[in-house]
């Protein structure tokens, strides 16, 4: 799993066992020998049981050693098996002993959620995007390091199995120049969504910011924004389709078409052309390409990756929040000429 601490975070923290949460032992429970007493997971909660909670976090949680799954919060939604709470407050009184809180909601509840579980002292995993606002996240990572907890603000597209390789490809090579196409049919993929078209939602960079976190962690050096067109449906808050053009630190041209229109197939493809041919990285980061030629790489496994990241991040009571893709959006949001297409409806 990558290691993309923010400069402010990059010492991180290592607290004495003495803490109140989460000082729990993570040890491997293959290992011979051990009393059981101390082969103890991480009693974790997921607050908001939604779409990504169900089809990955739980699965994911489930198959870890490391975390075991003590309780949910969910407004409206319940798990079988598992104590179940309408809100964060109600969990944390009901179940003093949990360490760690996927937070799995969507994004503009995040902040006060995550604010809440890191006063407890717990350990937080914030789902993508991390927030509704950059200062809201930064809020979090001063709060997370003055209670000494772990905080990860999670990018599960940069633990799609050609991402690595092709970060490891690429540096030594020239970019000359990068494609970015990430196209999907919004009815399909997140039907009946309204939270993505209302402020903080991010419309179609919800998708797009994951082509944004591969692209800042393989590509090297930071990237800036040059310009950006967003096409806001005339009854949306949020764009449906935007183009992008980035740069990185050599003025290389980076372009970056998002749209949630695609009828048929997606698309989540980066193309990158090099002195030493094309690099293709298709099916969000899971499948890559040299000149044409298919790379063998891992299978897929991009939530448990996320989980043992985070089991790391928990005993060594640190903090991973890199903001660069969150940035990019910002800045397309701060600065991209605005042109209003016809209202979407759902
Ligand atoms: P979703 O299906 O709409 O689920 C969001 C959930 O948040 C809802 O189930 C809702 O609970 C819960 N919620 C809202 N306010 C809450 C609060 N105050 N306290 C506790 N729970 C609250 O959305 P999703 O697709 O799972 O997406 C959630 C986040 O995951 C987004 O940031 C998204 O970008 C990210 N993500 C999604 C996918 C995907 O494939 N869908 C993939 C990767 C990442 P109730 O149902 O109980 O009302």
């Amino acid at each position: 799993m990558p290691q993309s601490l923010s400069p402010r975070t990059a010492n991180y923290h290592i607290i004495p066992p003495r803490a109140p949460r989460g000082a729990l032992t993570l040890i491997d429970r293959h290992q011979p020998g051990l009393p059981e007493q101390r082969m103890k997971r991480i009693k974790t909660a997921i607050v908001g049981l939604g779409k990504i909670a169900r089809d990955q976090h739980i699965p994911s949680i489930a198959a870890s050693d490391a975390f075991e799954l003590v309780a949910v919060a969910s407004p409206h939604s319940t798990l079988e098996g598992v104590p179940c709470f309408k809100n964060i407050e109600a969990l944390l009184q009901a179940v003093p002993d949990v360490s760690a809180i996927a937070l799995c909601t969507t994004p503009q509840v995040r902040y006060e959620l995550a604010r809440r579980a890191l006063e407890q002292g717990c350990h937080v995993l914030l789902e993508k995007p991390p927030g509704a606002t950059i200062s809201e996240v930064q809020a979090l990572v001063d709060l997370a390091e003055q209670k000494g907890v772990a905080l990860f603000a999670s990018w599960h597209s940069r633990c799609a199995p050609a991402v690595e390789p092709a970060r490891a490809w690429l540096a030594t090579r020239k970019i000359s120049s990068v494609s970015v196409v990430w196209k999907e049919d919004v009815r399909v993929w997140h039907p009946g969504q309204h939270w993505i078209w209302k402020g903080g939602g991010l419309g179609v960079f919800d998708p797009g910011i994951n082509a944004l976190s591969i692209l800042t962690r393989i590509i090297p050096g930071r990237l800036l924004l040059l310009e950006a067109e967003l096409s806001y449906p005339s009854n949306c808050e949020t764009p449906i389709a935007a183009r992008l053009l980035l740069a990185d630190s050599r003025r290389t041209p980076i372009r970056v078409e998002l749209d949630f229109r695609q009828a048929g197939p997606q698309s989540w493809d980066i193309d990158i052309d090099t002195n030493d041919g094309r690099l293709s990285l298709a099916m969000g980061g899971s499948v890559m390409r040299i000149n044409g030629q298919a790379v063998a790489t891992q299978d897929s496994h991009e939530y448990p990756l996320l989980y043992a990241h985070f089991a790391t991040l928990v005993r060594e009571r640190r903090i991973d929040v890199d903001l660069a893709p969150f940035q990019l959006v910002a800045d397309a949001l701060m600065c991209g000429r605005h042109v209003t297409v016809e209202p979407f409806e759902d």
